[in-house]
């Protein structure tokens, strides 16, 4: 007999708009985006700050800097690296290394030298494109370990008209000259007008090398291909119901996997602009939705949480933005709420992962998550058209669980990476026969609703109890001081492990409550073994670029 998950519960909660299954075809990234080029040439590719790059204009600039990376021999399959901030630049050096059928290999700005030394070796990169003040800040000499033939710099000011009044983010010199390294402005003069040979790009072709953060072992370079981008960014397109009115505002960075498919993916294939800023900031977010107006985006929610606490929220008008998404995070229903309360806007629950290429699960536009009457944990959704998801038995992962129990979520589709760069061993732990084993814990409900319960790594034993930190977390947002929250285990003579939390309080509630109050806040809202034995104040919790709070971080503090 067929498996509950296989007969698909959640297709009852699709809109009446949205397929099971997506036509995607011999699709590409790059193909989506030279249609967009072909068909709308003139509408606004990007908005960056208070200006407007056409999709021709991308579609030029990317042939001239193909051809100067065909210049430099690059060839299909080669690895460029892409160092940069939110910037016109970076789509441009996308779509110019996609045209020439090469590799990008994304990277967060703020990675240094030791880092970068790990990325450029492990990919193997031929070129690194990075920002002025990056390289001026770095000892360049661990290039000599990598197999990078040239570094080429860009200023963030580089893509602003000549004259245009200086964004606050970008107070800046406008160049920094910095020895032995290319400007690309210079870089692709010599090919105005020019385009390079574009060899036959392929669904399975590799488009993006993600690196994962790497919480377990060296970050792993996930190999998401032009067919993964073209199907995830059909699926939200189909979920968010996106059409030519819509317009992208970029606040994930384009580095991660959310940038690259909630943000340029989606746009690429809608033929719809992409709101730019170089990096979030919470004034300039709400002061770009409102001039842009914005109405779809993907964000961790500790970027809505900034947000809430910026004075502007009651200023903007955020009309427009009827498609906000939270993804990459736990998302509490008391947040949810307080920023529907504020905005009168409604948090779409999104999940996923590199390895899935964003969206494996997602709230339909128009529709609101149930909340777990056990958990009190927001659903992150249903599954995307043409997948199955399930849940496995924890300990080995070869048992399928019914609805309503607990285990690991596993995927499978064409949403799912074909593995990690070089890493075989890796591959075959992650991608068990066609199913990517997420390594995160969850449920899916009788009614097909996915719920997330935390990271298989970070249950806490207490008294011999499993705790999951996200449990304890969603109750301590609903006390009205709480801004964030983080939970880990504490190693304990007579618990084995007991559970802290880590609490940072709103602006100007910071005497407000005591770290009793907040225990004993829990305590009258949870079973007696998940309560915090301990909660610490900090100013902010530590969090990744993306959003994530960085647990890791606080364990053993
Ligand atoms: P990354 O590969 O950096 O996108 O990280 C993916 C991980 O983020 C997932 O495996 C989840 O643990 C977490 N995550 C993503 N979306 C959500 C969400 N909506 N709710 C809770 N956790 C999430």
């Amino acid at each position: 007999m067929e498996s509950i998950y296989e007969q698909k519960p959640w297709l009852k909660h699709y809109p009446e708009w949205a397929p099971e299954n997506l036509d995607c075809d011999s699709k590409t990234a790059i193909g989506d985006f030279r249609e967009s080029a072909t068909l709308k040439p003139d509408r606004p590719a990007v908005f960056y700050f208070d200006h407007e790059i056409s999709y021709q204009q991308m579609d030029l600039f990317s042939d001239e800097l193909a051809a100067a990376f065909a210049d430099m021999n690059i060839r299909k399959g080669d690895r460029i690296v892409v160092d940069l901030q939110n910037v016109p630049q970076f789509p441009v050096a996308v779509y110019a290394a996609w045209k020439l059928g090469a590799i990008v290999v994304p990277l967060n700005p703020m990675y240094k030298e030791k880092e970068l030394a790990y990325f450029l070796k492990d990919s193997g990169a031929a070129l690194f494109l990075t920002h002025d003040e990056i390289a001026n800040s770095l000892d360049l000499s661990f290039l000599k370990e990598t197999a990078v033939k040239a570094v080429i710099v860009t200023s963030p000011l580089d893509f602003l008209p000549e004259g245009a009044d200086l964004p606050k983010l970008l107070q800046r010199p406008r160049k920094i000259a910095v020895p032995e390294t290319l400007d690309l402005m210079e870089f692709i003069k010599p090919f105005k007008g020019k385009t390079a040979n574009s060899p036959e790009i392929r669904p399975e072709d590799i488009a993006y090398l993600t690196y994962t953060s790497g919480t377990t072992g060296l970050p792993k370079g996930a190999m998401n291909t032009h067919g993964n981008i073209a199907f995830n960014s059909r699926a939200y397109q189909c979920m968010q119901r996106l059409d030519a009115n819509d317009v992208v505002l970029g606040v994930a960075p384009l580095f991660h996997v959310t940038g690259e498919i909630a943000h340029l993916g989606i746009a690429a294939l809608a033929g719809i602009p992409l709101i730019l800023y170089y990096r979030f900031d919470p004034g300039e977010t709400l002061r770009l939705i409102e001039k842009w107006h914005a109405t779809v985006t993907v964000a961790a929610i500790t970027v809505y949480i900034a947000l809430l606490n910026h004075a502007d929220i009651h200023k903007r008008d955020l009309s427009s933005f009827v498609k906000a998404y939270s993804g990459g995070a736990p998302v509490s229903e008391a947040i949810v709420s307080q920023f529907e309360e504020v905005t009168g806007l409604y948090l779409y629950n999104v999940y996923g992962m590199t390895e899935c290429n964003s969206p494996s699960h997602l709230v339909p536009w128009g529709k609101r998550a149930p909340v777990d009457p056990e958990s009190g944990a927001l659903s992150v959704g249903v599954p995307v058209p043409g997948c199955v998801m399930k849940i496995m038995d924890l300990e080995k992962g070869t048992r399928e669980l019914p609805p309503g129990e607990v285990g690991e979520i596993v995927d499978s589709g064409p949403i799912v990476i074909p593995g990690y760069w070089e890493k075989p061993e890796e591959t075959a732990h992650a991608i068990r026969d066609g199913w990517l084993y997420t390594g995160d814990v969850g449920k899916m409900d009788e009614d097909g609703w996915f719920y997330l319960v935390d990271r298989k790594k970070d249950m806490i034993v207490a008294s011999g109890y499993k705790v999951w930190p996200r449990d304890v977390e969603d109750v301590l947002y609903q006390h009205p001081a709480v801004k964030e929250a983080a939970v880990v285990g504490e190693a304990d003579p007579y618990r084995g492990e007991t559970v802290k939390a880590f609490v940072a309080l709103k602006e100007g509630l910071a005497d407000s409550v005591t770290a009793d109050e907040l225990i004993n806040f829990c305590k009258a809202r949870m079973a007696a073994y998940k309560y915090p034995r301990k909660v610490e104040f900090v100013a902010e919790i530590p969090k990744t670029l993306t959003g994530k709070f960085l647990r890791k971080d606080l364990r053993g503090k």
